[in-house]
């Protein structure tokens, strides 16, 4: 069991604030991202989590037990860097049994646990190779082997595949994960890569400037965004955003943008002023039948998709078509949109209007 617990975290440096106020729950067993922006507070996070640092206020519960204070050798949690910090003179199976005999672990012991470890990871070939001529992948995986032996409560990863090349990575991506599925051990992973992120979490924290924009599974943060941050950093492209002016009302089923009438999920909120019609480019349909109209500025060629850059009244706006549909730069073409996969903004707060679509997870969040 080992259940994370965030209460209202916060870390300054100096004047600084690197994490303000968060507050989220890792469940057991989760693969659990912390994802934003360089610099939004995901390493501060994590380390406080480990006991790296200590937070200037609020509480860290592992299993019920507060830990917000203790050092990182009195949590039972494993940080994994991002810069494999393997012994160089010593070969593969000294590198796992060392951190056991340093604990005092009898031999026979230690010899088990490292032929577990080493099935696990499928790295029983190289367990007498030294470590410094091992390919980039077998690194990972003895670094990995070094984590898992001591059989932490929970594994915190600091962006671990940062440092791999675009075909690897995806490779180590899949390994990790299913790694992970075969152990359901907790596992808190940082990344920048909204890709990364999507693919492999369970649950996904979405920082911006130290604080949390929004938490949940990857399938609520795209579909659900909580602000324009969050629509933005998530998806590619990333969500349309048609900015007018004017004023919803709880129940309203439709808005107007430029003259047209076009309809939205039932809204929960009241709101006037500076709004934004937000939608994904799969749910712009081009259609003869759209009054809503746009002029094609260029076209992107993806295989069974293209992305068509669009000049509309109320800003630039990509849509996802299949690559047979005729499209020419120059030509107007008419607009529709799955109303009920759109999301209003208020431009100023940047927050998401309560809607039938949305409504349940921003409750939750
Ligand atoms: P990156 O992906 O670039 O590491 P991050 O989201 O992990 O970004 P953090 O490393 O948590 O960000 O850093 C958040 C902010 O806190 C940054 O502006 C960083 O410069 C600052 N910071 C981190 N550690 C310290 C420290 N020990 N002293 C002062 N400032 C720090």
């Amino acid at each position: 069991m080992a259940q994370i617990i965030i209460k209202n975290v916060r870390k300054e440096f100096g004047d600084f604030t690197a994490v303000k106020d968060s507050s989220f729950t890792i469940e057991d067993g989760e693969f659990f991202m912390l994802l934003g922006p360089s610099g939004c507070g995901k390493t501060t996070t994590l380390r406080m989590i480990a006991g790296l640092e200590l937070p200037t206020s609020g509480e860290i519960y592992l299993d019920s037990e507060e830990i917000s204070q203790k050092p990182p050798s009195q949590r039972d949690i494993a940080f994994v860097f991002q810069m494999f910090a393997l012994y160089p003179h010593m070969n593969v199976r000294k590198n796992l049994s060392y951190p056991l005999v340093s604990q005092g672990m009898p031999r026979a012991a230690v010899k088990a646990k490292v032929a577990e470890v080493a099935s696990i990871l499928g790295i029983e070939k190289i367990l007498n190779k030294p470590v410094g001529g091992l390919s980039g992948g077998d690194r990972q995986r003895v670094a990995l082997g070094r984590a898992i032996v001591r059989d932490p409560k929970a594994f915190m990863m600091d962006e671990p595949l940062g440092a791999l090349d675009a075909e690897f990575r995806e490779h180590m991506a899949e390994e990790l994960r299913a790694l992970h599925d075969r152990m359901g051990a907790t596992t808190v992973y940082v990344t920048h890569d909204q890709l990364e992120a999507m693919q492999m979490g369970d649950k996904i924290v979405v920082m911006n400037n130290a604080v949390v924009e929004q938490f949940g599974t990857p399938q609520e943060i795209y579909d659900k965004p909580a602000t324009m941050f969050v629509a933005d950093f998530i998806g590619s492209p990333s969500m349309n955003f048609l900015r007018y002016e004017g004023s919803v009302n709880v129940g309203a089923h439709a808005i107007e943008l430029n003259g047209q009438v076009l309809g939205v999920p039932r809204q929960m909120d009241n709101a006037t002023g500076k709004l934004v019609f937000g939608v994904r480019p799969e749910h712009v349909l081009l259609n003869d039948d759209g009054a809503y109209r746009g002029e094609v500025l260029a076209t992107e060629y993806l295989g069974t998709t293209q992305i068509i850059t669009l000049d509309t009244p109320n800003g630039e706006l990509k849509a996802r078509a299949p690559s047979g549909q005729v499209a020419t730069v120059g030509e107007k073409i008419g607009l529709t949109f799955k109303s009920d996969a759109v999301t209003l903004f208020e431009e100023n707060t940047g927050r998401a209007l309560r809607s039938e679509l949305n409504d349940e997870v921003l409750s939750n969040g």
